[in-house]
């Protein structure tokens, strides 16, 4: 479940909710103040959710025949 992160638009507060993508977009209460005024960010899940991002700095477990994470394509070294 994708974690969001927002920001009071009463009293400034940033905070974090984990929630699903379809409550992403619903109010959600300032843990500090209680208002529903808080803006959603960026997705801290989603932001480091690319496939080709971690390949790329994780390495060493990908095949070196067709560069993916698992051999089935072109039958393993
Ligand atoms: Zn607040």
């Amino acid at each position: 479940m994708p974690i969001y992160e927002y920001r009071c638009q009463e009293c400034g507060t940033p905070f974090e909710a984990r929630r699903s993508m379809r409550d992403a977009d619903t109010p959600i209460a300032c843990p500090k103040c209680g208002s529903t005024h808080a803006k959603r960010g960026l997705s801290l899940f989603f932001a480091s959710g690319s496939s080709g991002v971690i390949k790329g700095a994780s390495g060493g477990s990908s095949c070196s025949s067709c560069g993916g994470g698992s051999c089935a394509s072109c039958g393993g070294h």
